[in-house]
């Protein structure tokens, strides 16, 4: 299919938050077209999804097509310190919505989205890489480049960049902001699983604290292997000597847990490694654009927000452009776009913050935990960050901080 010269609406890469845009988008009956520098499928973390992203999938009309593809069921997640344990189960959740989700390797999942775009009719170019963007009164010229080399111009009214690490629109417009969040590193590899059937919950996420900065997780697939990664200072690393491969085995055997069961497991790839992914950029809409999902904002892995806050954010968005395309005008972009996402945004920052800082440890680990709150934590970790009736998304920093410095004094007391 030949590249459309002339559309209402250009989007910018083929993940979660371009397809569920371009979907959401079409459905309102506007000619949109996808342009996605890789070809699909290809590998990209982000493996552990929350059920506040099943909202936007159901929006876009994606769910039977990802339930026909059978992925590891993901009920709630549980985290491990010391051998203590706190298992939060989404159907014990405070706020009312989705109480499941799945544990995905992501290449055949995108691969699932980006096939319903094409079969909904939007076109979809593969190896086609967005290298400029002219924008103007009314409508935008990009210029993307194909596998074969050509150079095309495309014309859009409106262009939804959601690029991802690409970061299209923040690197050509200068919109790049340096991250507060601490630098850090991972070192992770998808692994065979023979002794999965073992484990008391086989199937379950698991998130082990294997120091106080150092953390672990454990995605079971359905397909029978297992994804596992290490995320930690990057000083952390550097006493883990050789190839990838023994380095990532001698990080397996440090852990008791994981020893047991992946001690003997094969690695299906030569380990990789990622550091210092937290990006952030001035503005998420400007003049004919709207930035969604990664491009925004990204902060940190420990709680698996970014493939939930990629779908809402392209959620919000694609309504917002399509009121646009729409012709209305004084659209508040800065307050219903930005504001809001950033709302959600700040949620998980405590709780990250929280984490890393050992707060939170207080809290998930404490001898008695409040029911009723630990119900409330657990829509937090389920993606439902803009429920105002949930006291820990309405004053999440002031009522994280003040129950962990009690359960803190508690633990003193005794
Ligand atoms: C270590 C680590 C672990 C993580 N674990 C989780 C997790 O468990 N759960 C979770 O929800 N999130 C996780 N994340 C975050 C997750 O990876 C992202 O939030 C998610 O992939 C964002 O989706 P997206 O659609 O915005 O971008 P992407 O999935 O990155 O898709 C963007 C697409 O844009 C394309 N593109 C880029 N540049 C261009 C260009 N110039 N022209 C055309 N196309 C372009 C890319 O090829 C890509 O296919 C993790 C992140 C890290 C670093």
């Amino acid at each position: 299919m030949s590249i459309q010269k002339n559309v209402d609406v250009l989007v910018i890469g083929a993940g979660p938050a371009g397809t569920i845009a371009a979907s959401i988008i079409k459905q309102a009956g506007f000619n949109v077209q996808i342009v996605e520098k890789m070809r699909f499928p290809r590998f990209v973390i982000g493996e552990s999804l929350l059920p506040r992203c099943m909202e936007a999938l159901e929006e876009a009309k994606f769910l039977d097509a990802v339930k026909a593809k059978h992925f590891q069921q993901k009920d709630g997640a549980k985290f491990v310190m010391d051998g203590e344990v706190c298992d939060f189960s989404f159907s014990q959740q405070y706020t009312p919505g989705w109480q499941w989700t799945w544990q995905v390797p992501r290449a055949e999942f995108d691969k699932t989205l980006a096939d319903e775009c094409e079969r909904m009719n939007i076109p979809l170019h593969y190896e086609t890489e967005v290298t400029d963007i002219k924008i103007h009164d009314g409508y935008s010229e990009t210029t993307v480049v194909t596998g074969d080399g050509q150079q095309e111009t495309i014309t859009a009214r409106f262009i939804v960049d959601g690029s991802g690490y690409g970061r299209v629109i923040p690197k050509l417009f200068g919109l790049d902001k340096p991250s507060t969040q601490h630098p850090r590193k991972t070192l992770f590899c998808h692994m065979t699983d023979p002794k999965r059937s073992e484990a008391v919950e086989p199937n379950r996420i698991t998130i082990y604290v294997h120091n106080h900065k150092t953390w672990i997780w454990v995605i079971p697939f359905s397909n029978g292997n297992t994804s596992v990664g290490y995320v930690g200072d990057p000083e952390f690393f550097e006493s883990f000597k050789g190839t990838p491969e023994e380095q990532f085995r001698a990080l397996i055997m440090a852990q008791p847990e994981l020893a047991t069961r992946f001690g003997e497991s094969g690695m299906l790839w030569e380990p990789r490694t990622l550091q210092s992914w937290s990006a952030t950029t001035d503005t998420f809409y400007g003049k004919g654009f709207v930035l969604t999902g990664n491009v925004t904002e990204f902060l940190d892995p420990v709680f698996s927000s970014g493939v939930t806050l990629a779908s809402v954010s392209s959620q919000l968005a694609a309504k917002m452009v399509i009121r646009h395309l729409n012709g209305e005008q004084n659209i508040d972009w800065e307050n219903d776009y930005m504001k809001k996402m950033m709302q959600g945004v700040d949620v998980f920052r405590t709780y990250v913050n929280g984490w890393y800082d050992g707060s939170l440890f207080n809290i998930f680990f404490a001898e008695n935990r409040n029911p009723e709150i630990m119900s409330q934590i657990c829509s937090v970790l389920a993606g439902y960050v803009w429920d105002e009736s949930n006291p820990f998304v309405k004053n999440h920093e002031k009522n994280v901080r003040t129950l962990s410095r009690y359960l803190a004094s508690q633990k003193t007391a005794v």
